[in-house]
């Protein structure tokens, strides 16, 4: 099993929201020598300079400038999301019911909502604060403990939940805290969290939490073939595009190199931080300045866009086409849309494969069944705002949008590989 494994676990359980997660790849890329650029500043880059520039503190763009004339020699990039399907709480949360506090939660993108009951949920995200000098300053919190849970009804009170259960958004979600006669304030009780961490904080004006599992990733199955957490969908993709930069900066410092994990795909991109924004535009725009050269380098780049792929269920092997099920632990899956909801096409897809054949990495092919819609993801998304070429693929998974994924063990290194051998290829 790849090595890559237990840090992978680790940046997991220290990522519950897009903010967190993004504060712990920059803090490797640090590490890494990458340099932070801040989106306000001017900026010099030199050949050789290894930087990275976030952007509402949940999508960063990190980037190697390489020795070699950008125009000619194009930058090869690999885009991922941050963001997972997850409860949100809601701006005046509180309710108090039969003496319980609770709090209303938004659904945030397509969860799959069954699994959410029963487990022991904590709370994590961004809370935005007055400090002592009157401004307003962010902080991310973790309650770091199970701080919640949403219960089931019994199943004497529903005698046919497993026959037909259905979850209503509105009334059967909200998370229980506490037994609670009297009001509770929901700010009060986040104040006293962050005044933990800096005790100058005096107000929480606003915030962005999500609920998330307590219950750690973990490698499963009778040989330990399968990781098991929730967001693998799609922070494997972020860190492992991760590993395979930092390797492939190691290695070359010719190409141009680039990585881009974005928030808010889950929603749709549409946003500042999302693949439909600005960003990734903007960081290119600033790095070639001129217009000519930047056409030429553009031309001559390629990204790939990785998102987690549905391998086939056994028990359900009828929702995949006969010939295109993907199998966990049988390497990356290459996803194909003739309608574009994938941006592959036979150039980018060849590539790629020769990548993987170099690498002696296995790799599969995706196609939707013809008689159901397909999914999407930032890869025709960023190809659309850029004009890069681009292919879209990704590990293989069960259960997306669970709030507890399984992937296979073997594939973190298999897309690892496969990642490093695009970044270095032809160099
Ligand atoms: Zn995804």
């Amino acid at each position: 099993m790849s090595e890559l494994n237990q840090p992978l676990l680790d940046f997991l359980q220290r990522s519950p929201t897009p903010f967190h997660a993004v504060e712990n790849l920059c803090a490797e890329l640090s590490a890494a020598g990458f340099s932070e650029l801040k989106e306000a500043d001017s900026w010099q880059l030199s050949a050789g300079g290894r930087y990275f520039v976030t952007r509402n503190q949940s999508s960063v763009v990190a980037f190697v400038v390489g020795q070699a004339d950008v125009a000619e020699a194009g930058i090869r990039m690999v885009g991922a999301h941050t963001d997972s399907p997850c409860l949100r709480v809601k701006p005046n949360p509180e309710i108090n019911n039969k003496g319980y506090f609770q709090l209303g939660v938004e659904v945030y993108g397509g969860v799959l909502l069954h699994p959410w009951f029963d487990r022991d949920l904590s709370l994590a995200g961004r809370v935005s604060c007055l400090d002592a000098n009157n401004q307003v300053v962010n902080k991310l919190v973790n309650f770091d403990k199970p701080v919640a849970v949403i219960p089931s009804l019994a199943i004497h009170l529903n005698r046919e939940a497993n026959e037909k259960s259905t979850v209503n958004r509105q009334k059967d979600l909200p998370p229980l805290l506490m037994c609670s006669d009297n009001k509770q304030d929901f700010r009060e009780l986040l104040l006293a969290e962050v005044q933990k961490q800096d005790a100058s904080i005096s107000r929480v004006l606003d915030y962005e939490l999500s609920f998330y599992d307590c219950q750690p990733p973990a490698l499963i199955g009778f040989n330990d073939e399968f990781i098991a957490s929730a967001r693998l969908d799609n922070l494997l993709s972020c860190y492992i595009g991760l590993q395979a930069l930092l390797q492939a900066a190691e290695q070359n410092n010719d190409q141009s190199l680039l990585l881009v994990c974005n928030d808010h795909e889950e929603v749709g991109s549409a946003s500042a931080a999302g693949a439909q924004g600005p960003m990734l535009k903007t960081v290119l725009e600033r790095w070639i300045d001129n217009t000519e050269s930047r056409a030429r380098a553009i031309d001559n780049s390629m990204m790939v866009s990785v998102d987690n792929a549905h391998g086939v269920h056994p028990n359900f092997s009828e929702k995949h086409d006969n010939n295109h099920g993907p199998k966990l632990n049988a390497g990356p899956v290459i996803k194909i849309n003739a309608n574009q909801r994938y941006a592959s096409n036979s150039e980018t897809q060849a590539l790629f494969r020769h990548c993987c054949e170099q690498a002696k990495v296995p790799v599969q092919s995706f196609v939707v069944r013809s008689d159901m819609a397909c999914g999407s993801t930032i890869g025709p998304i960023t190809a659309t705002e850029l004009g890069v070429k681009t292919i879209d693929v990704g590990a293989p998974q069960f259960a997306m949008h669970s709030i507890r994924e399984t992937c296979g063990a073997k594939d973190t290194g298999y897309l690892c590989q496969a990642l490093e051998g695009f970044y270095l290829f032809g160099g």
